[in-house]
């Protein structure tokens, strides 16, 4: 099936009424801030909710219209379509908009202007384009093993597909990976396909800052927004037991997110952390032009050594922007004024509108 025309885009937005322009996303996610951040810059929002799931956004007052879907993935319906760009809107993506519209279909009959690079989302979502565009921009990533009889120090082991860290683990020989496995095999958590696809990387021993970027196309700045650190089960409960009784209870670690806490860097870090957003955003513009416009996130570890290491990387808004509906520690020191993600993405579209110029910063 043909990609989205880019043409086509960009005619329904020169038939939009500017000065009425909806910002509209799916009611999941990071919707309550993208929606809020878009009243506080003066825009009309609407949200694309699931029957029964719009109670938030109602009780928070966020939305003016809710176009109330059966199923999420009916985001993609034409009836859906047409509704949105009947409200001016331009679609703000977020991670649950991705998995439940589907990436294929973002690419090829979503027709509606959305803020951002459409084109980068399947970056994030394939492991080894997420690799190569890392690599690509020079940021340190944790080393991959080509096979598990490589394996020389302590390892992470993932599987693909949306597990949210479901079954990950930790080893440090070839034959404790092969336990494991055999392990998970006969508990059913994986299947004997799933072993070929099983990604071996160096375990980074450190602690967890995502950070959350913002590349402005219209300024072409690289703007440092905030950081969070994960909460995820049953890992961060798993810590709060003492050793010997986690020996004795055998539980397997897994590390399935269930929130998020707002966290700062030791400032001498800053440096390290802006030369690594710029250069991924540098590195975009060559690899999946236009770019890694808009927001982003690069999940980190931070070792012993002072080292910021990459392990995951968001080519859109990402969960963890939660933790500043409001300001961040690093969006009032750059704003003076309340600023979240979503406000900065409608800032944004808002400057696209006023300079003309929003065909830079929707695809
Ligand atoms: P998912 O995207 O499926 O949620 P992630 O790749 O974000 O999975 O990893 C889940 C968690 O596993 C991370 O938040 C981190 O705690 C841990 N983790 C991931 N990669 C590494 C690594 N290379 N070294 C150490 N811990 C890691």
């Amino acid at each position: 099936m043909s990609k989205v025309n880019r043409e086509e885009i960009i005619s329904f937005l020169d038939d939009y009424n500017k000065d009425d322009i909806t910002i509209a996303t799916l009611g999941s996610h990071t919707s309550m801030h993208i929606l809020k951040g878009a009243k506080e810059e003066g825009f009309k929002t609407a949200v694309v909710c699931e029957k029964g799931r719009d109670i938030p956004y109602k009780r928070f007052r966020v939305a003016d219209e809710y176009i109330i879907i059966d199923k999420f993935s009916e985001i993609n319906s034409e009836e859906v379509q047409q509704k949105l760009r009947d409200l001016n809107s331009i679609v703000v993506p977020h991670g649950s908009f991705v998995a439940y519209a589907g990436l294929d279909n973002i690419e090829t009959i979503f027709n509606v202007p959305m803020f951002g690079n459409r084109d980068i989302l399947r970056w994030e979502a394939e492991r080894d384009l997420e690799r190569k565009l890392m690599t690509e921009s020079g940021i340190r990533i944790p080393q991959k093993y080509k096979n598990h009889r490589q394996i020389d120090g302590t390892v992470m082991v993932k599987f693909p597909g949306a597990r949210g860290g479901k079954g990950y683990f930790v080893a440090s020989s070839p034959e404790e990976f092969d336990e494991t496995i055999a392990a998970m095999l006969h508990r059913g958590w994986i299947e004997e396909e799933d072993i070929k696809s099983a990604h071996i990387e160096e375990y980074v021993s450190g602690c967890n800052y995502c950070i959350h970027f913002f590349y402005s196309a219209l300024k072409d700045e690289v703007e440092l927004l905030g950081m969070d650190s994960r909460y995820e089960s049953n890992i961060d409960g798993l810590v709060r037991i003492p050793a010997k009784d986690q020996l004795d209870i055998g539980l397997n670690p897994s590390y399935v997110i269930t929130g998020n806490h707002p966290v700062v860097m030791r400032e001498s870090l800053l440096p390290q952390v802006f030369d690594i957003g710029d250069q991924l955003v540098e590195g975009a513009k060559k690899l999946v032009p236009p770019g890694m416009n808009g927001p982003f996130c690069l999940q980190t570890l931070v070792n012993d050594d002072l080292e910021v290491i990459v392990f995951e990387m968001s080519a859109r808004i990402d969960g963890g922007t939660n933790t500043f509906m409001h300001a961040s520690a690093y969006s009032y020191l750059l704003f003076g004024e309340f600023m979240s993600m979503g406000r900065r993405i409608a800032r944004e579209i808002k400057s696209g509108k006023e300079e003309d110029s929003l065909d830079k910063v929707i695809t």
